[in-house]
């Protein structure tokens, strides 16, 4: 990390709230449920599919845990009564982890039951590694109950992910590989661009090797040439993969898939919590910081579209 990006994510609380917003704005979908059904909406027109994040993590009320829950599960029957085609995307600590297991895993349970009602589909999040074992039970112990609409996530950063892939091969999850978001310790997580770039590859091409559904995630472009390699590898038909990008990151990259015939899900978040969301998710990765203050001051010189 910079020194640059580290006083920019330092900064960051003291820049007043209504700049925060304007430049949040690409990256989140409104604050209401039908501020997001609206760009689920033109997403799918412009040939793209979506998955709704509802804004919240590390709840510690449980009625607010509770609530998360019924949004999601509110957001499921607005996408079949809008002919949406858009999943969603959950972490466990907006659904309560922090108050316990139990909690999460009931909260968990209701919206992927609910899902499953109608033919939908839930993504578990992969946060930081305090998480990971009680997020991949979460995931196996709904597989065995026998909900087959679930996916979890696993992220090319940590040292485990390989040992995970191997131990998780027999139920031939759904998995969402990225990089991993959260500044994790050396022991447990490569810290080597490089070096998390060939775990990220090492992952997907034994996902695909297992015959698992992938969710490629991912911004940086020889990583897409490398899933676009190892899908075309596979035989893959396009139904048998996908990639998956954020809300206004990169989104010419997105339009290019697209236009190649890929499918492309966007991860959309969603809901009041915005401002935390967004100060937290700065501070935490600074790298994005920098991303963010790049793309500011790229989209204000004339001519630059802040996509490069
Ligand atoms: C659909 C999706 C779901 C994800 N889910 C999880 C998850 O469950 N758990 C988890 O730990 N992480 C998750 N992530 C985040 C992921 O782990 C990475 O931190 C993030 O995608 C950046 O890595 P990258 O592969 O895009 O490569 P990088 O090398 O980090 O980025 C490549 C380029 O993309 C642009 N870029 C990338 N991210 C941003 C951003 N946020 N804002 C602006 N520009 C950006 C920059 O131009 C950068 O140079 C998810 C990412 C995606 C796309």
């Amino acid at each position: 990390m910079s020194l640059v990006d580290s006083a920019i994510a330092r900064f960051l609380p003291a820049v007043p709230k209504p700049l925060v917003r304007r430049i949040s704005e690409r990256y989140i979908a409104g604050e209401e449920l039908d501020d997001a059904l609206r760009v689920v909406h033109r997403l799918n027109r412009d040939g793209k599919l979506a998955t709704l994040d509802v804004l919240g993590e590390e709840v510690t009320d449980p009625d607010e845990a509770a609530a998360i829950a019924a949004s999601y599960r509110d957001a499921i029957d607005a996408f079949a009564r809008g002919r949406l085609d858009s999943n969603v995307s959950i972490k466990p600590t907006a659904l309560g982890l922090m108050l316990g297991y139990d909690v999460c895993r009931g909260n968990l349970e209701s919206v992927v039951r609910h899902a499953a009602e109608r033919g939908n589909f839930v993504r578990i999040d992969m946060e930081d590694s305090t998480t990971t074992d009680e997020t991949l039970r979460l995931y196996r112990e709904l597989r065995e109950d026998g909900f087959e609409n679930v996916g979890v996530v696993l992220q090319a950063c940590l040292r485990r992910t390989i040992e995970d892939v191997r131990a998780l091969a027999a139920l031939r999850p759904n998995v969402r590989i990225c990089k991993g978001i959260y500044l994790e310790r050396p022991e447990i997580a490569f810290r080597d661009f490089e070096a998390v770039r060939a775990s990220f590859v090492q992952a997907l091409g034994d996902l695909l090797d297992n015959g698992c559904y992938v969710g490629i995630a991912t911004h940086d472009e020889w990583l897409l040439q490398e899933g676009k390699r190892l899908v075309a590898e596979h035989e893959l038909a396009g139904d048998e993969y996908e990639f998956q990008m954020l809300l206004g990151v990169r989104p010419a990259l997105g339009d290019a898939l697209v236009r190649e015939g890929h499918r492309l899900r966007i991860y959309t978040p969603f809901g009041q919590h915005w401002y935390s969301y967004s100060l937290r998710r700065l501070q935490e990765n600074p790298r994005i910081a920098g991303y963010i203050a790049a793309d500011t001051v790229n989209r204000l010189l004339p001519g630059r579209n802040g996509d490069s």
